[in-house]
C-alpha cells in the first residue's frame, strides 16, 4: 500500500481483545500447554523475581510456537530457567514447591533482586539535572545537548523484555496531574537551558500513556518558547508489543493527530523504537503502524542491544536493518547489553559483538549503515568498540565515546589491552601499560563532585 494512504487505515485489528498476562494467570495462554511441566515450573519461579508479562498481541502474532523454546520472542517474554543463577533458582525453586507464604517469596526476591546489580552505570544517581537547587527527579541529563524525561505514567511497558535493566522503576500507573506538574518542570529546566536540542521521552514506555496524557508533554513543549529545542525524541517498544496503538486503539487517531501538531510546530519528531529480533517487523499491524506515523512527518530510528540467544547471530541483524530501510525507518544503534539483571544469560563479549556487528553491517547496503555499535552506554559515555586491532605487537580494542560526560572525550580514538572475555568497560584495562584511560582522571572528578553535578554545570 501506497504511503499517502497509510491514514485512511482505520481500525483495522481490534484493540478491545486486548489480553494481559502475567503470573497469575499465564497458564491460560492457549499455547502454554504445549510446554512440559517443567519449564511451566520455571516460568514460575523465575517470574517470581525477574517481573514478567505479556500480551495477545506477542503471544499470537509474534512468537512461533513451533521454534519455541528457542524462539527469540518467547525468550524475550518468557522467563527461563537460566535466567537466574543456579543457586538463585533453587532457593526459590524451594519456596514455590513448598508452596511458602508470600511474604517469605517476596523477602527471597528481594534477596536476590539486590545480587542482579539493579541500578547499572549510576545511570540515576549520577545524572540527576538541578534545578533552583532542587533535584529534579523524572529527569536525567548526560549528554550536553539530549535531555532524558521520565513521565511516570510511562513506567511500564505493554510486556516485559527479560533482559530489561529498567526493572527496578517499573512502578505502576498514576495520576495525569503528575504529568503536567513534570512537562512543566520540564519546560523550566529547558529555558535555562539553551544548550538542549533534544528531548528524550522514555521509560518504561511513554506511549503506554494514553494520548490525553502524552499530549500534555508534547503540547507544552512545543508552545513553549524554547527555539533551542530542535527534536523530540520518544523511547518505546509500541511497535513491537502493540502496533494497535496507532491504529485501532480508542485515541490511536488522537495520537496521529498529536503527532501532527508536533511537525506542524517545526519540531522533528523521531520514535526510538525498540526491535529485538526480525519477527517483530513482519506482522501487517507493525507495517501499517509504521506507515501511519511516518504520514505524519515524525521519523522512525530502531535500536536494540544485542543479547545471547536472542538475536546474537548477523543474519538477525542483517534482516532486521534490511526490514527496517525497507519500511522506511533508521537503524540508529546496537547497544551492548548492560551488566544487570540475567547479565550471565544474554552477555556478549565485546570482541564477540564487534564480530557480530561487522558481519552483518558489511552485508548490508549504505543505506542501513546509520546504524552505530556494538556501543555501552557506561559511566563516562556511550563508548563504541571500533574493533580490535595490533598495535606495535599488542593486541588491542579500539574504542571511541559516541556520547562523552564531557563532550570533548567524543570521537577520540583510544586503546585498551584486548580481552577476549570481557563484556563491559569497565573490565578492560588501558593498553600499551598505560596507568588509565584519558579520560579516567576528569571523570574521577566529574564523580566525586558528588550526584547532583552533571558534566556541564
Ligand atoms: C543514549 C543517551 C542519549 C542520547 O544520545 P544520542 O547519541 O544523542 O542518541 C542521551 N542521554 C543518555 C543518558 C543516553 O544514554
Ligand atoms: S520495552 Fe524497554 S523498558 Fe519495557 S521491558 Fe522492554 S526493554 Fe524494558
Amino acid at each position: 500500500m501506497c504511503l499517502c494512504q497509510a491514514r485512511k487505515i482505520a481500525s483495522t485489528g481490534d484493540s478491545t481483545s486486548y489480553k494481559s498476562y502475567t503470573l497469575g494467570n499465564f497458564r491460560n495462554i492457549e499455547q502454554i500447554s504445549r510446554l512440559s511441566e517443567e519449564q511451566k515450573f520455571a516460568i514460575d519461579v523465575v517470574a517470581r523475581v525477574l517481573p514478567f508479562k505479556t500480551n495477545n498481541y506477542v503471544v499470537n502474532e509474534l512468537i512461533d510456537w513451533d521454534n519455541v523454546p528457542d524462539d527469540p520472542v518467547f525468550l524475550l517474554n518468557f522467563p527461563q530457567q537460566g535466567m537466574l543463577l543456579p543457586r538463585h533458582f533453587e532457593q526459590m525453586a524451594k519456596l514455590v514447591r513448598n508452596k511458602a507464604a508470600k511474604n517469605e517469596i517476596t523477602a527471597c526476591a528481594n534477596r536476590i533482586r539486590l545480587e542482579l546489580n539493579p541500578h547499572s552505570a549510576g545511570q540515576m544517581e549520577h545524572n540527576r539535572p538541578l534545578l533552583n537547587g532542587r533535584i529534579l527527579s523524572g529527569m536525567q541529563h548526560k549528554y550536553k545537548e539530549t535531555v532524558l524525561c521520565f513521565p511516570s505514567q510511562g513506567q511500564t511497558c505493554h510486556a516485559y523484555c527479560t533482559f530489561c535493566f529498567r526493572w527496578p522503576q517499573f512502578i505502576g500507573v498514576e495520576e495525569l496531574r503528575f504529568a503536567m506538574q513534570e512537562a512543566e518542570q520540564l519546560v523550566q529546566y529547558l529555558k535555562v537551558h539553551p544548550e538542549v536540542t533534544d528531548v528524550i521521552l522514555t521509560g518504561g514506555d511513554p506511549l503506554i500513556m494514553r494520548t490525553r496524557a502524552i499530549s500534555s508533554y508534547l503540547r507544552k513543549l512545543i508552545s513553549a518558547d524554547l527555539p533551542h529545542l530542535k527534536t523530540i525524541r520518544i523511547g518505546t517498544k509500541t511497535l513491537s508489543y502493540w502496533p494497535q496503538r496507532y491504529i485501532s486503539d480508542a485515541d490511536a487517531d488522537d495520537l496521529l493527530l498529536l503527532f501532527d501538531e508536533v511537525a506542524a510546530a517545526g519540531k522533528h519528531l523521531t520514535i526510538m523504537a525498540h526491535f529485538n529480533a526480525p519477527q517483530e517487523l513482519e506482522t501487517e499491524l507493525v507495517r501499517n503502524a509504521i506507515c501511519r506515523i511516518r504520514s505524519t512527518g515524525a521519523q522512525i530510528r530502531t535500536q536494540s542491544p544485542l543479547l545471547r540467544h536472542i538475536n546474537d547471530q548477523p543474519e538477525s541483524w542483517i534482516a532486521m536493518w534490511k526490514r527496517q530501510v525497507n519500511l522506511g525507518c533508521v537503524p540508529y544503534y546496537m547497544f551492548v547489553v548492560r551488566d544487570t539483571g540475567a547479565h550471565h544469560y544474554f552477555g556478549v563479549p565485546l570482541a564477540r559483538a564487534w564480530k557480530i556487528f561487522r558481519t552483518a553491517y558489511r552485508q548490508v547496503s549504505g543505506i542501513a549503515r546509520t546504524v552505530r555499535g556494538p556501543s555501552m552506554s557506561a559511566m563516562p559515555g556511550k563508548v563504541q568498540v571500533l574493533g580490535v586491532s595490533e598495535v606495535g605487537g599488542e593486541k588491542v580494542f579500539v574504542l571511541q565515546m559516541l556520547q562523552g560526560r564531557n563532550p570533548q572525550w567524543v570521537a577520540r580514538p583510544f586503546f585498551a589491552a584486548f580481552d577476549g572475555q570481557a563484556t563491559w568497560l569497565d573490565e578492560l584495562r588501558p593498553a600499551f601499560e598505560e596507568e588509565s584511560f584519558f579520560f579516567s582522571k576528569e571523570l574521577a572528578e566529574l564523580q566525586a563532585g558528588g550526584p547532583a553535578v552533571s558534566a556541564l554545570q
